[in-house]
């Protein structure tokens, strides 16, 4: 099935009746003429659907009120071609709760300096129009994304491509199931937090999977099942000949590695779950870390967070579903370990087993090794990598007690080397603005030592998902000093208590 295929995002035109039916009859002819050009330019991931001018409160509380009840609606976009006068859009700004996107703009491009006369100035209001919006939206609090631009422009298409995107995710995840094989890894505070709370803001449901649960699926996994999916393996990566001969120790690991993923993939289907997380220390009759199904299973779009981390999980499975069909790729991440190198000082990332295919330099290569951690240190399977070296961003969510916070940093991925004596798929990155401010910032502003990283997003994405979730984001890049930020966390302190009072 195509991405977003199944989603819309509503298009309502504000107009009002003062100008006479011939005015709103023209109002419309433009408003279908400019959705169905937006369709059309190619740029927009989800389709505009086109919903009529609204002139009367009752128009727009209707319209509002069909959004929230339509499933396939994923947010709507509000145009305000003439004066609409706001007041009649409270009640229905009041019902919708989905994202909601003020395009200002104009179906004129220019202005028609020899012919422009009352009648046009009647019909192409938005230049104010727009404003007397705004404000009411101000005036009410309500979060929103702004795009500025003629809707012709590819820039302006590019900002609500963007929003678009971050909608659909939005939708994905207030039905987002996250299993947690087990729990959180004992006495780590950053993976951890409230869960109800979560499901509050965030829309994602966590519940706990015993593993003994899990096993009640492994029992059921047929063995042919098995050795189809280890020819698929490889078919797909590269791998030494020696490891096909079904004699040895190693193609029993993958063999067994291929019978885990099958229990995993069986389980999260049953239960419709879109994410998951593991534990190294409670693995049932798993002879080895499930990392290759891990991995395997995060190229699929399931979200994945190590040690229970149930937070990395629905938010990787999140920026896997925004970047659908971009070209980069994303994963699950952990800061391993650092390099120090002056100004290309830099942050190995990787895991245990657990980084996702998708962000591969070229074809990965499936190999079995001695694995020393957790309670079975044992030979285990792993799809072994370095990644791209390209412009990325990673991206967080840490629980401080009274909201949560989302960090965001964009990154610089630099040429990798194998590690000989450690293969385990990687990254290297410098983080923005240099290791030094970028690594100083995370840290200060409590960021995990996990993180979902994506080489397609940007930190519009990320803006307008804050936005649309209504917590606080921090933002790490080339303009960061640790001065500003130390300031920027300090008032947002401020901000949230005050605003939690308000509410
Ligand atoms: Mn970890």
């Amino acid at each position: 099935m195509k991405a977003f295929e199944n989603m819309e995002v509503w298009f309502v035109t504000g107009a009002q009746l003062l100008y006479g039916g011939d005015a709103v009859v023209k109002v419309d002819a433009h408003s279908t003429e400019m959705v169905d050009g937006m369709n059309k330019s190619g740029l927009l991931p989800v389709k505009v659907v086109y919903k009529g001018t609204a002139n009367s409160s009752k128009e727009v509380s209707d319209v509002m009120k069909a959004a929230e009840n339509d499933r396939r609606c994923i947010g709507v976009i509000t145009w305000m071609h003439t004066f609409s006068p706001a007041k009649m859009w409270i009640h229905g700004m009041q019902e919708l709760r989905k994202p909601l996107l003020h395009l200002h703009t104009q179906f004129n491009k220019e202005i028609p300096w020899e012919t422009m006369d009352m009648d046009f100035m009647n019909l192409n209001q938005s230049a104010h129009g727009d404003r007397e919006f705004g404000h009411l939206l101000t005036r009410m609090r309500k979060n929103r994304k702004m795009v500025v631009g003629h809707w012709q422009d590819p820039k302006t298409l590019g900002h609500i491509a963007v929003w678009e995107r971050v909608a659909a995710a939005w939708a994905d995840a207030q039905d987002m199931l996250i299993l947690r094989f087990g729990d959180q890894m004992n006495n780590v505070a950053v993976t951890d937090g409230d869960k109800v709370e979560a499901e509050v803001r965030l829309g994602y449901h966590v519940d706990y999977t015993p593993v003994s649960e899990l096993m009640e699926y492994f029992k059921r996994i047929g063995d042919e099942e098995v050795d189809r999916l280890v020819q698929t393996y490889f078919a797909e990566y590269d791998h030494d000949a020696a490891l096909e001969d079904r004699t040895t120790e190693a193609y029993q690991k993958i063999w067994n590695a291929a019978k885990a993923e099958l229990t995993l993939r069986a389980c999260l289907t049953d239960k419709g779950a879109k994410g998951f997380t593991t534990n190294f220390d409670d693995l049932g009759e798993f002879d080895q870390i499930p990392g290759l199904a891990s991995q395997r299973l995060m190229a699929e779009g399931y979200g994945f967070g190590a040690e229970g981390d149930w937070k990395s999980a629905a938010l990787s499975r999140t920026v896997w579903f925004m970047g659908q069909g971009l070209p980069g790729g994303c994963s699950f991440l952990e800061d391993y370990t650092l390099h120090f190198n002056g100004e290309q000082s830099a942050i190995l990332q990787a895991h245990m087993l657990e980084v996702s295919p998708l962000i591969a330099e070229k074809r990965p290569r499936l190999e079995v090794h001695f694995l020393g951690i957790g309670i079975r240190k044992t030979p285990t399977a792993r799809l072994v990598f370095t990644s791209k070296p390209a412009a990325g961003i990673t991206a967080t969510i840490v629980d401080l007690g009274n909201r949560f916070r989302l960090i965001v940093n964009a990154v610089d991925c630099i040429p990798s080397k194998p590690l000989p004596k450690l293969p385990v798929a990687s990254a290297l990155w410098i983080p923005q603005p240099n290791f030094e401010v970028g690594a100083g910032a995370w840290i200060l502003a409590g960021g995990t030592h996990h993180s979902c990283f994506s080489y397609d997003l940007t930190e519009e994405y990320w803006e307008d998902y804050a936005e649309i979730a209504g917590i606080e984001a921090l933002f790490i890049d080339k303009d960061t000093t640790l001065r500003e930020f130390k300031r920027e966390m300090r008032v947002n302190e401020v901000y949230y208590l005050l605003n939690k009072a308000l509410c």
